[in-house]
Formats: C-alpha cells, sequence, structure tokens
C-alpha cells in the first residue's frame, strides 16, 4: 500500500521542496518562505476558521467604492499604515484590494490610461516607463494582452513625451535604491510601488502621501500565498476606474483571502500594541534581524570568493524604530567582476545557483538579481557556495 498523501488528510502543500548540499538553489524569484519560521511561533495569533456557510456572497460592502473589499481588512491595513507611520491612511484616502499587488498594477494602468485609445481610436496607447534596473514584471505585464490602451516604453531616464505612466518602486527591486518619480509633467502620474517599504528592510524615513501606493502581505508579511494585496487611492474616480477593473478581471477578490490577511496584519499589530504582546511575536524586529544577519553573511562571502560586488549598505533614521537603521533589500543585486563572464546568470546556473539576469531588469547581465528571502537551508548553501567560486 503506499502512504496516504498528505493533501488527503487535508494538509496544504508546502511550496519549494527542501534542499540537500548539492540541490540546485532557485533564488529566481522572491519566494519569501523565510517568514515561515516567524509564523510557526506565534501559535493561533493568524489563525482562521470559516464555516462551511461563511464568505459565500460575492458582495463586501456595497456601500464602498471597492464594493469587495472587506471591512475588516480595510480596518486592518489602516491600523497597520498607522501603526508603523510608512503610508498616509486619512485624508480621504480609499483602500482598494487586490489579488496580490500585481492585479492592482494592471488595475492602476488600465484607470490611468485615456480611454479614447482603445482598437480603432485615434490617440495613441499610454506609455508605461520606470528607471532601469525596474522590476521585470513590469514590461512583462503591461505588453502581456497587447492592450490598445497601454503599452511599455522602458527607461524613465531616456523617455521623451509629457504623456506617460511612471513606476516608482521604492525600496527599488531588483536593487534596493530609495526612488523618486524621475519625470515631472502635468500630464505624466506615477503609480508608486511600495511593496518593500517596511521596517524589516528600509528605515522608515516619512510618510508617504503619493496618490496611488501599491503594497502586498506578499513581501510585508510573508503570505505571497494568499495573494492579496492593497492600493492607498486617493481620488475616487481613479479608486472606481481601478475598482471596475477587478470587477471585469476577477469579480472581486477572495473573501477567505481578505480574511486571512486581515487577521496576519492584526496579528502583526496586536504584537507592538498590545500589552500583554511578548517580544518575540515582534515581526518587524524578527524581519530586521534576520536580514541584517543574512545581509552580513553575503557580503563576507562575496568578499571571501573575491569576484562579486554588492551595492554599498546606506542607512537612515527610522521613525518606526526609533535609531538608525541600514538598508536590508529583499533581494541582493550581485554583480560578478571576473572579466571572462559576460552573463552572471548562466555562470551561477553552472554552479547549481538560479537567479535572474539583469537583462530581465533592462540593466547588464553582468548583474543578477538574489532572493534574500529564502528559507534558512537554501540560503545557508547559496553562501557557502558563492564564497567557495573563484
Ligand atoms: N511589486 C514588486 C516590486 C514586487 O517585487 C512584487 C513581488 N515580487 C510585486 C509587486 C507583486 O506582489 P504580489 O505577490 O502582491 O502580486
Amino acid at each position: 500500500e503506499p502512504l496516504p498523501k498528505a493533501w488527503a488528510a487535508g494538509a496544504p502543500s508546502t511550496g519549494k521542496p527542501a534542499v540537500t548540499a548539492d540541490s540546485v538553489i532557485n533564488l529566481d524569484h522572491g519566494d519569501p518562505t523565510m517568514f515561515e519560521e516567524f509564523w510557526r511561533g506565534t501559535g493561533s495569533a493568524a489563525e482562521i476558521v470559516i464555516p462551511g456557510w461563511q464568505t459565500m456572497s460575492y458582495f463586501s460592502d456595497v456601500g464602498n467604492v471597492c464594493w469587495f473589499l472587506e471591512p475588516g481588512f480595510d480596518h486592518e491595513v489602516r491600523r497597520l499604515h498607522r501603526l508603523v507611520g510608512n503610508a498616509a491612511v486619512d485624508d480621504g484616502y480609499h483602500v482598494l484590494v487586490g489579488t496580490g499587488s500585481t492585479q492592482l498594477f494592471m488595475a492602476a494602468l488600465y484607470a490611468l490610461s485615456p480611454p479614447a485609445a482603445t482598437a480603432g481610436g485615434s490617440a495613441e496607447p499610454m506609455s508605461v516607463v520606470s528607471t532601469a534596473p525596474y522590476y521585470s514584471s513590469y514590461p512583462a505585464v503591461t505588453d502581456f494582452l497587447q492592450s490598445g490602451l497601454f503599452r511599455w516604453a522602458g527607461d524613465a531616464n531616456s523617455f521623451k513625451g509629457n504623456t506617460y505612466i511612471e513606476l516608482v518602486c521604492s525600496p527599488n527591486n531588483p536593487d534596493g535604491t530609495i526612488r523618486e518619480a524621475v519625470l515631472s509633467s502635468k500630464s505624466g502620474i506615477a503609480v508608486h510601488d511600495l511593496a518593500y517599504y517596511w521596517p524589516q528592510y528600509t528605515p522608515i524615513t516619512k510618510r508617504a502621501d503619493h496618490d496611488i501606493m501599491l503594497f502586498t502581505v506578499s513581501k510585508s508579511t510573508g503570505h505571497a500565498g494568499t495573494r492579496i494585496g492593497w492600493a492607498l487611492v486617493k481620488d475616487r474616480d481613479v479608486a472606481k476606474k481601478m475598482t471596475k477593473f477587478i470587477e471585469l478581471n476577477t469579480i472581486g477578490v477572495s473573501k477567505d483571502s481578505q480574511l486571512r490577511a486581515a487577521k496576519v496584519l492584526k496579528a502583526v499589530s496586536d504584537a507592538y500594541e498590545l500589552p500583554e504582546a511578548r517580544e518575540e511575536h515582534r515581526l518587524f524586529d524578527y524581519g530586521r534581524r534576520k536580514m541584517i544577519e543574512r545581509w552580513s553573511m553575503l557580503r563576507e562571502a562575496a568578499a571571501a570568493s573575491g569576484i562579486f560586488s554588492l551595492p554599498e549598505e546606506t542607512s537612515g533614521y527610522c521613525n518606526f524604530a526609533n535609531e538608525t537603521a541600514a538598508t536590508n533589500p529583499a533581494f541582493a543585486w550581485l554583480r560578478c567582476d571576473r572579466e571572462d563572464v559576460e552573463d552572471c546568470a548562466s555562470f551561477l546556473r553552472g554552479h547549481k545557483i538560479l537567479t535572474r539576469s539583469g537583462s530581465q531588469f533592462g540593466a547588464d547581465p553582468k548583474y543578477v538579481r538574489v532572493s534574500m528571502l529564502d528559507r534558512d537551508d537554501a540560503y545557508d548553501i547559496f553562501v557557502k557556495r558563492l564564497a567557495s567560486l573563484k
């Protein structure tokens, strides 16, 4: 008799397979499994139970611009931003929920492009730009369906024109830099992707108050599989159009996932705000400790190898931690300095380390992006292997 599969007893899948010393280590995606260890330690704080009869309706809050937004999720999003101080949520900001922030990114492109630019219409598609190196999904997602509404127009620094959507990712994926919009024109609009603007990755130096800001549980708490992101949107009409996109795309967003995300965010805030909370349940303290440790391991490994360079460490005063803190990006933007290596990703692939080539970010293939958020076992093997490369 074969052993029964774990899923037959209701156990979920576990994601990427476990690794051993000679495994291929896949650090191509930013899969945030590092955080599993933290959440294993939080007991029932982030647990939910959903009876069979609940979350059945399509609707959540018919009076809200975003009619499929769970009020409890809205509440916990605002509460967490007030606690961390990384983004403004008062003064009329709308909270919109999406299936990951990826769906909200698409919703923003739809909402910000002029409706006249349809197939057969006279207007040109809206140009979508971002400063290189830019997140590789931006061009891929923008041009996937070859929309008549918008099209990828490359590096913001070399863009000529007045009408555009500029994607501003800060801290930036892939290189961790702090960014501001580089284009300024009355008819240009910026979308701020603040997926990594959390204290485990960077000092919180100001309360961001841009027109459209995107966030995700994938990077804030590590719950990428829950597929929940949110947008903070100032303008009601833009919020309505973005909501319309999600209505036509997926008729709303999983309520079960929203309830889970709300409980996870609540657990994060509770650990800082409730008097009885335990210190080891503070997510951002844990995340910062972990990232500092990993970055120091990586810098040591690069130094031991001698053929790699990494971005300089920067720091600033963190208003959340009330102390000076260094940036510890979720990705390492690694350069191979060996003269004979043109393509760092294939060089590393030859040593069973999978990364994403700089060429996918509009940059030199001497660079690769390496995820810093994998599980300890994979990360440890990665740094050991890297240190041994000459
Ligand atoms: N923006 C950035 C900059 C990201 O790195 C990612 C995830 N890699 C996303 C958005 C998408 O996140 P989500 O899982 O919420 O779709």
